[in-house]
Order: C-alpha cells, then sequence, then structure tokens
C-alpha cells in the first residue's frame, strides 16, 4: 500500500509540474518554461531565436468564431513542432510562438541540404498545407522575425526578442508570411 501511494504522489506532482511548464490550449512550453530552456541553451550553444506571428489573426476569430481561432493555434503549435523537431518550442501568449534553432541543428540540416532559409520555407509550405474545414479552404500563415545568437558572445533572451521582434514587424510591414531578412 505505501509503495502504491508513493506512486500516486510521484505522478500527481508529474501532472502537476507538466501542466505549470506547459500552455493549456496548444501543449507547448509556456512562456515561463521556454524562457528559461533557451536562457539555458544560449550559453551552451550559438543559434536562432525565431519569433512567429500568426497573420490577420483577429480577423480569423471575427470571420470564423473563437474555436476556430484555438484551432489554428493548435495547428500553428503543431506545425512548428513538426518542422523544428527536437528544438525549443513554446507559446509566447497570444497567437505568438518561438523557438530557438540551435547551430547543430542548423548544421544538420545542412547536411540533408536545407539551409535556414529553407527550414523557414519549409514552415510556410507546411502551414499552406493545413486544412481547416470551417475556414472555407484558406489556411493560416505567420510572419516571421530572427536574431542571432553567439554563445562566446552571450545576448541574454530578452535582448535577442527584441531584435527578433524589430524583425518581425519589418516582416508585418513588408507584406507578412516571409521572412523579411535572415
Ligand atoms: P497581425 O497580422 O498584424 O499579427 O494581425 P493580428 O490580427 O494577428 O493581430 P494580433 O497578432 O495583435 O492579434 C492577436 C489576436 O489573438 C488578439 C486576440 O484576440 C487573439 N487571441 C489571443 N489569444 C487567443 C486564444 O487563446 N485563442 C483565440 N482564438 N484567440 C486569441
Ligand atoms: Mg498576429
Amino acid at each position: 500500500l505505501t509503495t502504491e501511494v508513493v506512486d500516486e504522489e510521484h505522478k500527481t506532482l508529474d501532472q502537476l509540474k507538466m501542466r505549470s511548464e506547459h500552455d493549456g490550449l496548444t501543449g507547448l512550453y509556456n512562456r515561463a518554461a521556454g524562457v528559461a530552456l533557451i536562457e539555458d541553451l544560449l550559453r551552451k550553444e550559438s543559434g536562432i531565436l525565431a519569433l512567429f506571428d500568426c497573420d490577420k489573426f483577429k480577423l480569423i476569430n471575427d470571420s470564423f468564431g473563437h474555436l476556430v481561432g484555438d484551432k489554428v493555434l493548435i495547428v500553428v503549435a503543431q506545425t512548428l513542432q513538426k518542422v523544428f523537431e527536437d528544438q525549443v518550442v513554446f507559446r509566447l501568449g497570444g497567437d505568438e510562438f518561438v523557438c530557438f534553432l540551435q547551430q547543430s541543428f542548423i548544421d544538420r540540416k545542412a547536411e540533408e541540404g536545407l539551409n535556414t532559409i529553407g527550414i523557414f520555407k519549409q514552415l510556410r509550405e507546411e502551414l499552406q498545407k493545413v486544412d481547416i474545414p470551417e475556414m472555407c479552404g484558406q489556411c493560416p500563415s505567420a510572419s516571421f522575425g530572427v536574431a542571432r545568437s553567439d554563445k562566446d558572445h552571450l545576448i541574454e533572451f530578452d535582448e535577442l526578442y527584441k531584435t527578433a521582434d524589430i524583425s518581425l514587424y519589418q516582416c508585418k510591414k513588408y507584406g507578412r508570411n516571409d521572412l523579411h531578412k535572415m
């Protein structure tokens, strides 16, 4: 009986940890957990911090309803995870997501013949394949902003985020659904 109680307690603690670190809607890491993981990675490996913001998401909510908007967020999260594989991806809040592409991932993809722009293009292509019946053939898209990090010249997450946010703003300004510049 004691072993059973201890097992049950472990299970409850695991569930609590899971809930405290993950976003309830998409299942991705939440902001606090994602930032902590990336802060740690920034000290170990160079890479690219990428910020994603769904395009015209308010219009999706207004046209098709909030539940369809939620579906879009879930599909975007799944697509980010599919394309960025084992890299840290998290939901920053609302329709914004963050991913840190470690240099080892970028190098691995380069060996497979995909450069960094190619990785982001792959994401765009995957989003173009999304079919949410309620959206009558319309597929979601996202704009991107990026900031490079160098482990030997450490820049904290907040600073990188600001740079990526400026790059995202440019992307929104110049037509959305594309990389403004790498
Ligand atoms: P832009 O292309 O400039 O990004 O336009 P936008 O309409 O996407 O503007 P913005 O990114 O500012 O809008 C985000 C919207 O996301 C605002 C808010 O109503 C909606 N939102 C935030 N959280 C949720 C959520 O959990 N579910 C749904 N359905 N909507 C959400
Ligand atoms: Mg948006």
